[in-house]
């Protein structure tokens, strides 16, 4: 377990997650032992600030075991915020609109 005030993967707490299905990859993670303002930002955080913390955070994850499952995770929950498997919000979010669009379009095409 990682010592308070460390991140778990992507730095989140884990008490509202499934035991089981966290604990699969996450002792692993290449974070565990970074801080978590390293894949989250302040809120005062300026763009240029973000950018670079980004880059850093997905650095991390370049290098991590674990970091398909991480990804699924975070897409599957979703998570809406943080570095996650190698992926931004920024990411997710687009990642979530062009699933929302190709379901829209196979509907279309199915009715
Ligand atoms: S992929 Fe990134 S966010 Fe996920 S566990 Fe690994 S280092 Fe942490």
């Amino acid at each position: 377990m990682p010592k308070r005030g460390t991140a778990m993967p992507g730095g989140r707490n884990n008490s509202a997650r499934p035991a089981r299905a966290w604990t699969q990859w996450h002792d692993q993670a290449a974070c565990a032992e970074l801080s978590s303002r390293l894949f989250y930002g302040q809120e005062s955080e300026s763009p240029a600030e973000r950018a670079t913390r980004e880059q850093t955070a997905l650095a991390v994850c370049e290098t991590c075991p674990v970091r398909n499952p991480c990804r699924s995770h975070a897409m599957s929950l979703p998570e809406m915020y943080g570095v996650w498997g190698g992926t931004t919000e920024a990411h997710r979010k687009g990642a979530r609109r062009w699933s929302r669009g190709r379901q829209y379009e196979e509907a279309q095409r199915a009715s």
